[in-house]
């Protein structure tokens, strides 16, 4: 079929709004007809070279929609299903997902780091028949989306698509770093650095969690102005401030129990090593070039310092997704707040160069 999406030829280069052919759904996978699709700072990584990934590409990777056609051998979901894409197909047969642990599913090797499918080959074309790839096999900058079925994970009927897209990828990301990732009991501090859509999140989990101390990091006023509203009970300009000697103050001179990393910077994970208490853990959340390493003093082992990675928040999508809706609903996940702009795909250039300048939380781009 004939989609509209926003095609990436060269990186720095301007999306090019472009007709594509769209394959129908191969066995396992389903057609979704793309409703909203957050725009996060991966794709941003990928737009400007800092995350490498084969071109042309359709990016976008925080999609939800309507299921409208599903391939052969997919029986959980039917057209008019609601469904939030995952950045995992967790297919269920390999280690990773019979341990549960389906944000580590060995299939998504083939969505993240050559943006096929899983069978290794591509779904959209150009109009003159080149092979056009995707990213985490959603490419939700596109009008329609064909997904791994696994990766379309379904949500009540009532649930408002135009915000809840979020959770497929920033939202899981954040929330469950601080919910799944670390076990935070009620009554710790936490710092969190980067108040993007993700340390949002991460903020929002904390404050879920019980922490009582939940300080916020970042240079611009409007984002720690949204922190505040997302749970932080401090927030920190990291030029204007000392950001270590700030969190000790605020903790007794001790620390955080938890910081967390939230821009995918290697100097701001080295802070988040200065800013915990013995015992403390820092969580690297963000996604650096991956070429790049992080050096930390080794005093901090012998106070028994953690560093642990996150990636997408930790989660079993079929199990956290639905219970991150849930949560929007009942109006303890804000994320209408977390979004700055909805915007059509013509204007997905404008939406990256604020991005490009650390402005606003998430744009959302509208589709039909
Ligand atoms: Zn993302
Ligand atoms: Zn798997």
């Amino acid at each position: 079929m004939r989609i509209t999406a926003a095609v990436l030829r060269e990186v720095g280069k301007p999306f090019q709004i472009e007709e594509l052919e769209l394959a129908p759904p191969q066995q396992n996978e389903v057609l979704v007809r793309t409703v909203a699709s957050g725009i996060c700072h991966s794709d941003y990584s990928i737009a400007h070279g800092v995350l490498r990934a084969p071109m042309p590409i359709v990016l976008g990777h925080e999609g939800a929609g309507i299921v409208e056609q599903v391939g052969p051998g997919v029986t959980h979901l039917k057209p008019g299903d609601k469904v939030i894409g995952s950045l995992t197909p967790s297919c269920g047969e390999c280690v990773m997902c019979k341990e549960h642990k389906h944000f580590m599913c060995v299939q998504m090797g083939a969505l993240l780091n050559n943006c096929t499918y899983i069978d290794g080959t591509t779904r959209h074309k150009t109009l003159d028949g080149e092979d056009v790839y995707a990213m985490c096999g959603l490419a939700s900058f596109g009008s329609h989306m064909v997904m791994p079925a696994g990766s379309a994970i379904k949500v009540p009927d009532d649930t408002a698509l135009e915000s809840t897209c979020l959770i497929g990828c920033g939202v899981t990301t954040g929330a469950g770093a601080a919910l799944n990732t670390v076990k935070i009991k009620a009554g710790d501090a936490v710092a969190v650095v980067g108040c993007g859509g993700v340390g949002l999140s991460i903020i929002q989990g904390a404050r879920i969690a019980g922490a009582t101390t939940i300080i916020a990091v970042d240079p611009m006023p409007e984002k720690r102005e949204l922190a505040k509203r997302m749970g932080a009970t401090h927030v920190v300009h990291p030029f204007e401030e000392n950001v270590q000697q700030t969190v000790r103050k605020l903790t007794g001179g001790l620390g955080v129990h938890f910081a967390f990393e939230a821009l995918g910077r290697v100097e701001t994970m080295e802070q988040c090593w200065g800013l915990i208490r013995p015992t403390g853990r820092a969580v690297i959340v963000g996604i650096a070039a991956l070429n790049q390493s992080v050096r930390l003093p080794a005093a901090g082992l012998l106070a028994e310092y953690e560093i642990q990675g996150s990636c997408y928040g930790s989660s079993s999508p079929a199990v956290d997704i639905p219970r991150f809706a849930a949560l929007y609903k009942q109006g303890d996940l804000l994320l209408d707040e977390m979004i700055t702009q909805r915007i059509g795909l013509h204007d997905i250039n404008r939406a990256f160069e604020e991005m490009g300048r650390g402005e606003g939380a998430r744009s959302v781009i509208m589709y039909g």
